[in-house]
């Protein structure tokens, strides 16, 4: 919901930063770096403000209750495709294109990983061929700017159009920032997913260079980085394709929650992957 409403933002009048009147607030599903906290973060429109949500996590009260819960919106299903899109020249004759190509493809077949997603009535799909773009995106780029870049690059046939039939992961060069309203990536954020319209699409995940400091707590390496916070929008987007529809635990989503007692996994394939909560095992997902 882009532009909307939610329970823990229907009351919600003026903005908490700038004191502005609040018409709507654009919810955006992120990875918080450093001290931030992963949620659906609530940006405030028209200000652009991030308004924080208090939490009403349910903790350990009633141990057999489930704790995700279903607004209604889509998730991902079977056949759903994937399309990376490298955005900007530097991507041309990278080695880590065929990296990240690959850990799509595995995060997503992983019958254990992707596949456990069936418990919240969500499939596995495949990857299409990626896409590079050879126009060097602007240094600051914002969640409107790739939402609006995708559906023209679709009108001008450069990205094929999946509707609502899949998502994009959109990967940006060293040295390009990424933003939401007025926070940016790796200063309060690692990355995010978002929808350009509500619950039509396009759903995208926003994946930055990877930071250096803040988004990686189990090795030293730029592309674990990269895995962990792909393997979270990747889940994070299929089970909630627009953030706070799907399945959320209260203000989070189901990666958001195991980042409170964070445990290092690897999928059998390699890759560093971020744990998503099982309400059928009653924990955080674990290779
Ligand atoms: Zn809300
Ligand atoms: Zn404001």
């Amino acid at each position: 919901m882009p532009e909307g409403r939610c329970s823990y933002c229907s009351k919600i009048e003026e903005c908490k930063t700038c004191g502005s009147r609040v018409e709507s607030f654009r919810h955006v599903g992120v990875r918080a770096s450093g001290d931030y906290h992963s949620a659906i973060w609530h940006y405030a429109y028209p200000c652009g403000h991030r308004n924080d949500i208090a939490m009403s996590k349910e903790t350990g009260a009633h141990p057999a209750a489930k704790l995700a819960v279903y607004n209604g919106g889509p998730v991902w299903k079977d056949g759903y495709q994937w399309v990376n899109i490298f955005w900007g020249a530097y991507w041309t004759n990278q080695p880590w294109v065929q990296f990240i190509d690959r850990a799509v493809a595995d995060i997503e077949m992983n019958q254990s990983y992707s596949g456990g997603l069936k418990q919240y009535d969500v499939g596995q799909g495949s990857l299409k061929s990626h896409v590079i773009i050879q126009q060097d995106p602007p240094s600051t780029v914002s969640n409107q700017d790739i939402g609006g870049s995708i559906v023209s690059w679709i009108k001008s046939g450069i990205v094929p159009d999946l509707g609502v039939k899949g998502a994009y992961n959109v990967f940006l060069p060293p040295g390009i920032t990424a933003t939401l309203g007025t926070d940016s990536s790796c200063s309060v954020f690692c990355d995010y997913h978002d929808s350009g319209n509500g619950n039509n699409g396009p759903f995208f995940t926003c994946e930055p260079y990877p930071c250096s400091t803040g988004c990686n707590q189990c090795t030293s390496s730029s592309f674990d980085t990269m895995t962990q916070g792909l393997s979270e929008e990747m889940v994070e987007l299929k089970t909630d394709m627009n953030p706070g529809t799907g399945w959320v635990i209260g203000n989070e989503e189901i990666c958001d929650y195991c980042d409170t007692h964070f445990v290092c996994n690897k999928i059998s394939t390699g890759e560093y992957v971020n744990a998503w909560y099982s309400d059928a095992a009653g924990a955080c997902w674990k290779s």
